[in-house]
């Protein structure tokens, strides 16, 4: 028997929920039960600084509130430090990563372009520094940040980086139309999976608990499109399997505009105290008896 398909919707408790959110939330349970399958909730609070216990427990309260349901242990990614360190340590013993002492000034000033994000694309500088510098340094504790070595993983990785994609059509997947594109992570650049502030970072973390939980779609918004990339990559070194991925429009711009809203989307706990009901956010969002 076909295992059961197991997507997940994985928010950073930065912030209350917006429509956005509800949206992509809304869009993953619904393409969950479209396949016979489940979707999962993971918190995702590596940023120890900005997430809130506050915000953790409003998540659940505002998905509840929408008609959401998953199944219980709801995973959080502060509680699994450790594991996410263990991966990189894979990866360092391999020579895949390096120490990067450079500042977000210094990238800014040094950057060769731009990532697919945007942010300034980072030339690689740390790379050329002697081993007796880089000793130097550690053994000073100046901040650290570890990079990829994108060049050398992707020569590790053995070519034929694909992404298996289930494409979108307004508030459905075509599972008949799943295809297969080739991955380009090379334009990420050198990347950082251990930032200075914490032992980890979202693409390190995202892939090591995709398969951890047994994510097998992943479903989620267009502005995490090119994150798939690094993340192919990545499970091909750390030897963990793929999942077919689908990403939804963003429709917080058009929310907002229907909501009324001429900045930023609203966040669910306003509307509420507004009087919306959750059948009459559903509806406004295309899921009416979904
Ligand atoms: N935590 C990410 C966010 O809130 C989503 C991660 C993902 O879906 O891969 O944007």
């Amino acid at each position: 028997m076909a295992s059961q398909p197991i997507f997940r919707f994985a928010p950073s408790p930065n912030g209350w929920l917006h429509v956005g959110h509800a949206y992509s939330a809304l869009f993953t349970d619904r393409a969950a039960r479209s396949l016979g399958g489940v979707m999962l909730l993971r918190i995702e609070d590596i940023d120890v600084a900005r997430c809130k216990p506050e915000y953790d427990a409003a998540i659940m309260e505002d998905l509840r509130w929408l008609g959401l349901a998953w199944p219980e242990p709801v995973l959080r990614q502060a509680e699994r430090f450790p594991l996410y360190q263990a991966a990189a340590d894979e990866l360092r013993d391999r020579d895949l990563l390096y120490p990067c002492f450079c500042s977000r000034g210094e990238v800014a000033v040094l950057a060769t372009g731009a990532d697919p994000d945007g942010a300034p694309l980072y030339p690689g500088t740390c790379r050329r520094l002697a081993a007796k510098a880089i000793h130097q340094k550690l053994a000073h504790r100046e901040p650290v940040q570890w990079r990829l070595r994108t060049d050398a993983a992707l020569v590790a990785a053995g070519g034929d980086l694909a992404i298996d994609e289930i494409p979108v059509a307004g508030h459905d997947l075509i599972p008949s139309r799943q295809s297969r594109r080739a991955a380009d992570p090379g334009r990420w650049g050198d990347v950082v999976l251990v930032r200075k502030d914490i032992p980890t970072s979202y693409h390190l973390s995202v892939v090591v608990d995709d398969a951890a939980q047994g994510v097998t779609h992943v479903s989620r918004g267009m502005d995490l499109f090119p994150a798939t990339d690094i993340h192919v990559l990545l499970q091909r070194l750390l030897g963990l399997p793929s999942p077919v991925y689908a990403h939804h429009d963003l429709i917080i711009d058009t929310a907002a505009r229907k909501l009324g809203k001429s900045a930023g989307a609203p966040a669910l706990r306003l509307l509420r105290e507004a009087g919306w009901t959750p059948a009459r956010l559903r509806e406004q969002l295309g899921f009416r008896g979904s």
